[in-house]
């Protein structure tokens, strides 16, 4: 019996994320990094070695709207919280066809009826108010109990995480 909500083994070849490389800042290839929450469904954070962030998504297999448990669980991992507003989140609903015919015929087979919800969090390019471009900027650093999400320019030599005062590391490994 798979948890009520979770992503099940025969539709997550379908929302594997594309490769694709990192937008207007370093053209290196994106990684997915895949994170844990209380939620029963499955994240994906996608972003360069050096931490921008090109979007955000959280897939769950359900009748529900997940998108204020999601908009609650990224005001804990960003700071300040505030970075998540509402109007960055985007909810789409896949009722199988979208996924590839083996995902459609095990949505049509299940039973009760449920489609897979994904909201995606994506945060645009900005600039401050004297025209330093500022991007979100994702660090995994070990000891954070999450991701911590922050907005940086990414060409001052001075920001660093919130949390822990360090650029996100090339070094560190994604997990599966
Ligand atoms: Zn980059
Ligand atoms: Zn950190």
């Amino acid at each position: 019996m798979t948890r009520p909500g979770r992503i099940p083994r025969a539709l997550r070849p379908a929302l594997a994320s594309p490769g694709g490389k990192c937008y207007r800042h370093c053209d290196r290839p994106i990684r997915t990094r895949h994170l844990a929450s209380r939620l029963p469904g499955t994240w994906q954070v996608r972003a360069c070695p050096s931490g921008v962030v090109s979007v955000t998504s959280y897939a769950e297999w359900t009748r529900r709207d997940p998108t204020r448990a999601v908009h609650a669980v990224l005001r804990r991992w960003a700071v300040p919280s505030s970075l998540v507003r509402a109007w960055d989140l985007r909810l789409a609903t896949r009722h199988g066809p979208e996924l590839g015919r083996s995902a459609e015929r095990f949505l049509a087979a299940a039973r009760p009826k449920r489609v897979v919800r994904v909201v995606y969090w994506r945060v645009y390019p900005s600039r401050a108010r004297d025209g330093t471009e500022r991007r979100l900027f994702v660090c995994f650093r070990r000891r954070h109990p999450g991701p911590v999400f922050f907005v940086a320019p990414p060409t001052a030599e001075t920001w660093g995480c919130p949390r822990c005062a360090r650029r996100p590391n090339a070094r560190d490994r994604p997990t599966r």
